[in-house]
């Protein structure tokens, strides 16, 4: 696809980041070209177009992309949020990193019951991340709608991880 076509040439590959053995694939090349942006928010979305209702925008870079996404299509944006940066009553998961533990927060009553969430994030790993974000959506009292990624990192169990929820991936590697 055309987006395929924009995105692919502008991801950074820098080994031993951040840690050694680690090949990091860097996407704010991909953000800081506006076609090139515009069109990765506009392909995350469309394979859900009619069934989700909010955009679950991860942090750091899943916030961009939902932002983006938001204003292309006009839905709102959860922000999932590392843990200790929410003001108000949050709901909690910690799960394990391709390198080191994380925790992700939400907000509880952010979105209206039942509400249909497309979770958004850079790049699917092992699947823990999204994993996190999709427990705190239907803790929440929301639903996953699905799980859409720039770039699945394919062979670290990332998809059967996530197995029950649609998951879509612009770039495999
Ligand atoms: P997972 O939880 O699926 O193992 O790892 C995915 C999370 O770690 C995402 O939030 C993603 O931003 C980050 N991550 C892991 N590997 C990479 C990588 O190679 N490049 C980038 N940009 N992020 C990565």
């Amino acid at each position: 696809t055309e987006a395929r076509a924009l995105v692919e040439p502008r991801i950074a590959l820098i080994p031993d980041f951040p840690e050694p053995g680690v090949l990091f694939r860097d996407l704010t090349p991909v953000f800081a070209d506006g076609p090139a942006f515009r069109a990765l928010a506009a392909a995350l979305t469309a394979p859900f177009e009619g069934r989700f209702d909010d955009l679950g925008g991860v942090e750091a870079r899943g916030f961009l992309l939902a932002g983006a996404a938001s204003a292309l299509c006009g839905a709102g944006v959860l922000t999932v949020r590392k843990t200790g940066k929410l003001p108000r009553a949050v709901l909690s998961e910690s799960y394990a990193l391709e390198y080191g533990m994380a925790g992700l927060e939400v907000h509880e009553g952010e979105l209206q019951p039942g509400a249909r969430v497309l979770i958004l994030d850079d790049v699917l790993a092992t699947g823990g991340t999204v994993g996190a974000a999709a427990r705190l959506v239907e803790r929440a009292g929301w639903q996953v709608a699905g799980i859409a990624v720039a770039l699945e990192l394919t062979g670290l169990g990332g998809r059967e991880r996530l197995a029950g929820y649609e998951v879509y991936s612009l770039l495999q590697y």
